[in-house]
């Protein structure tokens, strides 16, 4: 296992999948006063269609606590060495 400290970049999170992560799926939470975004994982090119569809299936099936609210799962591209609330969001249908 190789380690850096910087210019990390995340694997594809399906399983058997090489390939470095080129988004993060994620959609937008808030408990009302902190927000953040709720991760669905990381996926590259090729599996980007397959796991936001995944993610979609599991947010469905989230239940929220009193008071928390979740936005759309969407993509996110992902950026080494970028805070979350830095990722630029993902249009569907483009790349
Ligand atoms: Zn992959």
């Amino acid at each position: 296992m190789r380690l850096r400290h910087f210019e990390y970049v995340p694997k594809c999170s399906v399983a058997g999948c090489d390939h470095p992560a080129a988004y993060k799926i994620a959609a937008p939470w808030s408990d009302g006063s902190a927000r953040e975004l709720k991760n669905y994982g990381v996926c590259c090119v090729e599996h980007r269609d397959h796991e936001l569809a995944a993610a979609r299936k599991r947010r469905e099936g989230l239940r929220l606590a009193e008071g928390e609210t979740v936005g759309p799962v969407g993509l996110y591209k992902l950026t080494p060495g970028s805070l979350d609330s830095q990722l630029a969001k993902v249009g569907e249908g483009k790349s």
